[in-house]
């Protein structure tokens, strides 16, 4: 595991030393993605080398295709310095964002934009070997339709729902889902490195790079079936010790003896999961079998299902508040189906926030919607891929050809 790059990673990242003539060209693309349009000399008075140092390394970057140059016109005096840029097209990466019932895959390129995504129907319950054939057939039609069959996998991302138990290795309970065995099948069938995470923390960092990169300590909610949060702390996703921090769904909450998953009883998702009000209305004789059946009958104007969801928010929100004290976040962004069901949910969260929380530690606090939707976790996979595959240790291996990409 490298807890701080990605929850689970195969292979492990490599430690051996690369031959010297390699070495610093990771630290060359580094730079290069920062500031673009730089000339050799202002690369190597950055790195403190000679120019043709930097300029060998150029050369090598170049010949994988991640940097370009163009020569731009000289205003005063002398030569036209060449200024040399990171190639974004160079090479692509794989993510996944997996649900309960259906997968979403994407292409993307090296800067994380994404190429073309595809929506695929599956239910989680099929198991970890059906899902690796369906990602496979899934990532071949959507390199198909971005144009970019054949085109060099940097890496693989996948966010896995935290219904799915993948903490554990071989042996120790929940194999057949642990991200090990997991993440080496695909990383075999597709020959490049395979980052496992959590749902909710990739979605955190997709949505914080996109819309909130100044963002110091960002929350982003799930709130569908369950409830779940991402923690994202300067930029880096928080994952505690054992691959258990935003598990907010298991928080207990007065006034509930519910049995829940964990084994325990009273936890948040009993009483406002989507499943758990659901199942409430359907008990009420509502047409309701999914958080989905319950954002459509809000959404419809059933005022039960909008009291519901509005009963929920305030719960949820009361938890929230605790880590509003303990954290004091300047974001935090709900995504998901009880917030796809219209304004009731963020509504009855903020009653409680500003209620519970302490008020200068609720008064600067931004809650939104998350604004890049579905697409957020796919986004955010593909920028843990890339914070990886791209760093400056891993492209010097790269280039001399030690590692497979
Ligand atoms: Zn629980």
């Amino acid at each position: 595991m490298d807890s701080e790059r990605g929850l689970w990673m195969t292979p492990p990242p490599d430690a051996s030393p690369v031959p010297p003539r390699f070495a610093r060209a990771g630290e060359v693309l580094d730079l290069l993605r920062r500031s673009p349009a730089s000339s050799t000399s202002d690369l190597a008075a950055a790195l403190g080398v000679a120019r043709s140092t930097v300029a060998e390394r150029l050369d090598i970057l170049g010949r994988h295709g991640l940097v370009t140059s163009g020569t731009e016109t000289s205003q005063g005096r002398g030569r036209p310095a060449a200024r040399w840029a990171f190639n974004p097209s160079a090479g692509v990466t794989l993510t996944g964002q997996v649900g309960v019932s259906g997968v979403r895959v994407a292409v993307t390129d090296l800067a994380g934009e994404v190429l073309g995504s595809e929506q695929l129907e599956q239910d989680l319950a099929a198991g970890p070997d059906a899902l690796c054939d369906l990602l496979q057939k899934g990532f071949a039609q959507a390199l198909a339709n971005a144009g970019r069959a054949g085109t060099r996998v940097f890496g693989i991302g996948i966010g896995l729902p935290g219904e799915v138990e993948f903490y554990g290795s071989p042996g120790d309970g929940g194999a057949s889902w642990s991200a090990s065995s997991f993440g080496e099948r695909l990383s075999e069938v597709f020959g490049c490195p395979v980052f496992v995470d959590r749902d909710v923390n990739l979605m955190a960092l997709g949505e914080r790079e996109a819309y909130w990169p100044e963002s110091r300590m960002f929350l982003c909610l799930k709130v569908g079936t369950v409830i779940a949060c991402g923690l994202v702390v300067e930029g880096r996703i928080v994952r505690g010790a054992a691959g258990r921090t935003g598990e907010i769904g298991h928080v207990k909450v007065r006034d509930s003896d519910l049995p829940c998953t964990c084994g325990s009883t009273g936890c948040l998702n009993t009483v406002a999961g989507g499943a758990a009000l659901a199942e409430s209305l359907g008990r009420q004789g509502f047409e309701a079998h999914s958080a989905r059946d319950l954002a459509a009958l809000a959404r419809s104007g059933v005022v039960e299902a909008s009291q519901a969801l509005r009963r929920a928010g305030r719960q949820t929100g009361e938890v929230v508040a605790a880590m509003v004290n303990l954290l004091n976040p300047d974001v935090i962004t709900a995504w998901g189906y009880l917030v796809d069901a219209g304004d009731q949910f963020l509504a009855g969260m903020h009653e409680a926030i500003y209620r519970a929380a302490l008020p200068s530690a609720a008064r600067p606090l931004v809650l939104e919607p998350a604004r890049l939707g579905e697409r957020a976790g796919v986004r955010g996979a593909a920028l843990a891929v890339i914070e990886h595959t791209l760093s400056p240790r891993h492209v010097d291996r790269l280039v001399s050809g030690s590692v497979p990409a």
